[in-house]
Formats: structure tokens, C-alpha cells, sequence
């Protein structure tokens, strides 16, 4: 017979239970045990198997996250170069600024300011050398923007708004 020490009281006893008293998990006699709750085998969480359910509604979770968290927008913007692309056009047609600004009827100032990055041209401009100059100045850009920071995706949906009337 194995005679085991109670944890509690120290008497040698043939049969312990495993109960927690006052936080401290001890090995101890069945009289000793009425201070104490019975200890559950506990199993760490991660290996816990899930139920079943628990896991589908994690994978319908993560599979619907992206669409909560991240609104995505096809947008059209001009392109970063537009400037380069500008001139670049204009020189090969052998046009001077004066000439290519008379052409879509705009004032050379403007133009100049349009080649030299120093002015968005507007959708007008744009569309007129677009024609003339039988370049593209815009592109397609997908934005991404997370609705939580409201600040931020409110001012890019108001702008995207804008943009489609
Ligand atoms: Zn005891």
C-alpha cells in the first residue's frame, strides 16, 4: 500500500484529492478536502479541442472581417506625373506652351504652371490635352480605407462623393 502525505495536515493517508484552497492547488486528505474545491483537470486553451460550432462561427468571422474593417474604392485620380507627361506630349507635337495653350484655349501661364507641377490642371484641362495631346493623364486607383478612423474614411467618402456627381 502507498501511503501518501496529506499536504494539509501532514497525515499519511491511502487516497488524496487534488483541491485548491485559497488559491493554492494542494494534494490533500478527504477530511482536508471540505476546505478546499475540488480541483478540475484543466486543460490549456489552446489545445482544448473547440466545438465545432465555436469554429465555424470564428471562420464566418474572419471571412466577413475585411469587408467590416476595410472599405475598398475604385476611384479615378490623375496620374502623379502628369506634368512630365504633359511636356513630354507637347515637345514631341513641336508645340511651344503658347501654342499648345492657345490650341485648348487656355492661357499659357496656366499651362506652364501644369507643366511645371506647380498646378493640378482640373478635369476640363485635363480632358482637352488628354485629346490634344492623345495622352492619358488619368488612372485607376483603389484606395483602402478603414472605416474605424471615422476623421479620416468620412473626408475620403465625402471627396469620393463629390467625384461621382
Ligand atoms: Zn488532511
Amino acid at each position: 500500500m502507498i501511503l501518501m502525505i496529506c499536504e494539509m495536515c501532514g497525515k499519511n493517508v491511502t487516497f488524496v484529492r487534488k483541491v485548491t484552497i485559497e488559491g493554492v492547488s494542494l494534494e490533500v486528505c478527504s477530511e482536508c478536502a471540505k476546505f478546499g474545491v475540488e480541483s478540475k483537470k484543466e486543460v490549456p486553451k489552446e489545445q482544448a479541442p473547440r466545438p465545432i460550432i465555436a469554429q465555424r462561427l470564428e471562420n464566418r468571422e474572419k471571412r466577413s472581417r475585411p469587408r467590416d474593417v476595410l472599405e475598398k474604392f475604385d476611384k479615378e485620380d490623375i496620374v502623379e506625373d502628369f506634368a512630365q507627361r504633359i511636356r513630354i506630349a507637347r515637345e514631341r507635337t513641336g508645340m511651344s506652351q503658347k501654342e499648345l495653350a492657345m490650341k485648348i484655349n487656355e492661357r499659357v501661364t496656366i499651362l506652364s504652371k501644369i507643366e511645371s507641377a506647380q498646378m493640378r490642371p482640373d478635369e476640363k484641362i485635363i480632358a482637352k490635352l488628354q485629346k490634344e495631346l492623345g495622352i492619358v493623364l488619368k488612372e485607376r486607383v483603389l484606395e483602402v480605407v478603414a472605416p474605424k478612423e471615422s476623421a479620416r474614411a468620412s473626408l475620403t467618402l465625402a471627396d469620393l462623393i463629390k467625384m461621382q456627381k
